[in-house]
């Protein structure tokens, strides 16, 4: 009821657009995006087939077999998987996590919901995929540390943002980067820096979006490399 009382009022006082379609948002829940808007997003309820190591959405029917793409076999960690396809109001949302540190409630749920309703379910330890220092001052948080709190704090596993450190600067990846250059972007680029808080641990990595998984199976790399169990991924988004 009070929500409800909250949402009008905001729509009153402050009819936010959608970032996508301009029209308004009616529900605060919603975040940046209209319900409408949120109604063409793919989200990933478990009716498609998506590939079973790094997620890729492969087709909207179900399938009896267990399908890769291959595209990720000599990525490291051992199964991704995002709430939805990094488009619409997915895509807004991402967007807007990385200037705003509020996470709307639809969001949240989604992302929460995604980790219950996962293989995941031996995880011991919640990891976000570390900014490099210089992005940090510039931005003032990191976005995945701001998933994997809410992750941590909605299902009681450890939080840990110690342990994995970004070591050197890379550029930001660009579109039209190939899977090639993503990669050699990123390797090395990671480092753990408390092996005895990584040893014998199952990890779920969290970051907002899975583009080619280069950045994600260079820190599974080092994270198996000093002793972890599993590593999985969790993301907001997968790139389409
Ligand atoms: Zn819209
Ligand atoms: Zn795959």
């Amino acid at each position: 009821m009070l929500q409800k009382i909250y949402d009008s009022l905001l729509t009153l006082t402050y009819p936010q657009a959608c970032q996508i379609c301009q029209n308004s948002v009616e529900n605060s829940s919603d975040g940046v995006a209209c319900r409408a808007c949120w109604k063409k997003t793919r989200i990933f309820f478990g009716e498609e087939t998506l590939c079973h190591k790094c997620g890729a959405f492969l087709q909207a029917k179900p399938s009896n077999f267990q399908t890769f793409c291959h595209h990720c076999d000599e990525h490291f960690y051992d199964a991704a998987c995002a709430v939805g396809s990094y488009e619409h109001a997915l895509s807004a949302s991402v967007l807007h996590l990385k200037r705003e540190t509020f996470v709307a409630k639809r969001l949240k749920k989604l992302f929460v919901s995604r980790f219950q309703n996962s293989a995941f379910q031996d995880t011991t330890k919640v990891v976000p995929v570390p900014l490099s220092k210089k992005r940090f001052l510039e931005r003032g948080f990191n976005q995945a540390a701001i998933l994997a709190k809410i992750l941590s704090e909605q299902t009681g596993v450890a939080l840990d943002e110690q342990s994995l450190a970004r070591r050197v600067h890379t550029p930001m990846h660009r579109v039209g980067m190939d899977n090639k250059a993503r990669a050699t972007s990123v390797k090395n680029a990671f480092e753990v820096k408390r092996a005895k808080f990584i040893e014998g641990e199952t990890i779920l990595l969290v970051d907002d979006v899975f583009t080619s998984g280069a950045t994600v199976s260079s820190c599974a790399k080092v994270l198996k490399e000093n002793g972890a169990r599993r590593v999985y991924i969790l993301t907001l988004a997968r790139a389409v």
